[in-house]
């Protein structure tokens, strides 16, 4: 009797690296050796890289100019400068991608849709830090010898609509759809095994530029890792993984080796910017582990996230404190909602009416607070 053998499924490691990890030619060199390794491994890889450290605030900042009439021209030239200076730095003669880029640039920089204020403008300004450095690196790897290929992210993410959001956050701060995609699974299968592409950035239905929101790259590596079912995202950082506080204030703050989902999302929610607060779900869901890791130090184990381990006894104690900053109370105060019927229902529909998110909250007899 013949048996019909099950195709072994291909087995994908999504790595991503933020923005002081990709942002000098060590880092890079650091990249390709841990990529080689993934390899050794038998595993497809996925890289998905931010903006070249600081890029994206200053191409916020020239959207902020063209907003209040600037001449963009002087600052625009510095960032074409840093990224044709850092072709020579990864020992580049040519970076194809790079020209074409910076075209793309020049031409959005000469004219600023509805002075600066078309969202979609905005979108296609904010992506170019992070199609400069997929491009880069993805020259780079060429050149390391590698079978790398540059991937347009654009063409597999794909914002989802959310009720309600308003039109900023069409453009500026969608979520993706993410669930298990053979067929997003078989058209990378068909391209290079080593894969480079941006976070950061997505497309909408009609093919046009949107973005995440910022520090969005960590979920872009987490929605790749779950539309092909990786075995691993790896979150590349310029610190040793998740610490039970910010390592840059708190220097005595522990690191945590392991931490289920559901730690990770609260840590990362209240503030703790290591993480994007939207990247855990999509691995949660589809079940892949992702690591916080150092590109620095790569040896170090960072920390784990994945579901919980019942045997590994309570969780219930006190993981990590986090700070947040620019936050927006609202605090309404009146005798009026006491024992009234759909106070709050009256309430919370005007933020439904202006797209806006309440996050905690805190009530009394006489008093509601939300927190934007
Ligand atoms: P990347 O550019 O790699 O995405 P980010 O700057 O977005 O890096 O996130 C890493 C930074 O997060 C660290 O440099 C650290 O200052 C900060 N951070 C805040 N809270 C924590 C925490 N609890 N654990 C680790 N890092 C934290
Ligand atoms: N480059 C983008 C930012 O600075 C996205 C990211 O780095 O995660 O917000
Ligand atoms: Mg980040």
């Amino acid at each position: 009797m013949s048996q019909t053998a099950t195709p072994a499924r291909t087995r994908y490691v999504v790595m991503k690296f933020g923005g002081t990890s990709v942002a000098a030619r060590k880092r890079w060199d650091n990249i390709a050796t841990l990529v080689r390794a993934r390899r050794e491994e038998g595993l497809r890889v996925v890289i998905v890289v931010s903006a070249l450290s600081g890029v994206t605030n200053a191409l916020q900042s020239l959207v902020d100019a063209a907003q209040r009439g600037e001449d963009l021209a002087d600052a625009a030239a510095a960032l074409a400068r840093r990224h044709e200076a850092f072709v020579g730095e990864l020992g580049l003669a040519s970076a194809p991608l790079i020209t074409e880029w910076l075209s793309r640039f020049a031409h959005l920089v000469a004219a600023p849709r509805d002075g600066g204020r078309d969202l979609s403008w905005q979108a296609e300004m904010l992506a170019l830090g992070e199609l400069f450095s997929s491009s880069l690196g993805a020259h780079f790897l060429a050149e390391q010898g590698l079978d790398a290929e540059w991937l347009d992210a654009r063409e597999f993410l794909r914002a989802e609509p959310v009720a309600n959001a308003s039109p900023w956050a069409r453009w500026l701060s969608v979520n993706c759809r993410c669930r298990p995609d053979p067929a997003v699974q078989a058209a990378l299968a068909r391209r290079s095994p080593v894969l480079i592409t941006q976070g950061f950035i997505a497309a909408d239905d009609d093919g046009r530029t949107v973005i995440l929101g910022r520090g969005g790259s960590d979920t872009s590596a987490s929605y790749f890792g779950a539309l092909v079912q990786a075995e691993r995202v790896e979150i590349w950082t310029d610190v040793a993984g998740m610490f039970s506080a910010n390592p840059r204030q708190v220097p005595a703050a522990r690191l945590l080796k392991r931490l289920d989902y559901e730690e990770a999302q609260e840590i990362a929610t209240t503030g703790a910017k290591v993480l994007h607060p939207r990247c855990l779900s999509p691995v949660r869901d589809a079940g892949v582990p992702l690591l916080v890791k150092d590109t620095n130090r790569p040896d170090l184990a960072g920390t784990v996230i994945a579901a919980r381990d019942a045997a590994a006894g309570s969780p219930d104690s006190v993981k990590a404190i986090s700070a947040r900053t620019g936050i927006v109370l609202v605090s309404m105060e009146t005798v009026g909602m006491y024992q009234q019927v759909g106070f709050l229902a009256e309430v919370f529909d005007v933020f439904r009416r202006h797209g806006l998110s309440v996050d905690l909250i805190g009530s009394a007899e006489t008093n509601v607070t939300v927190s934007l």
